[in-house]
């Protein structure tokens, strides 16, 4: 996918799958190529949502 990069070992909130998860290069949106699953950066993450999002600091680390 072109402009996104892959989370190692992110979960989709959505169905599940396991390292699916893509962020756009400008993190300003969140993808899973296993489904549909978009969340914006702007929209309020839930608690799962925010598992991933705390998943995506400690690989920037
Ligand atoms: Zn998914």
């Amino acid at each position: 996918m072109k402009g996104f990069k892959f989370i190692a070992g992110a979960v989709c909130p959505s169905c599940g799958d396991i390292d699916s998860i893509v962020l756009k290069n400008d993190d300003s949106e969140i993808r899973c190529v296993s489904c549909k699953y978009l969340k914006m950066k702007g929209d309020e993450f839930d608690k799962k949502e925010n598992n991933i999002i705390e998943s995506i600091k400690i690989i920037n680390d």
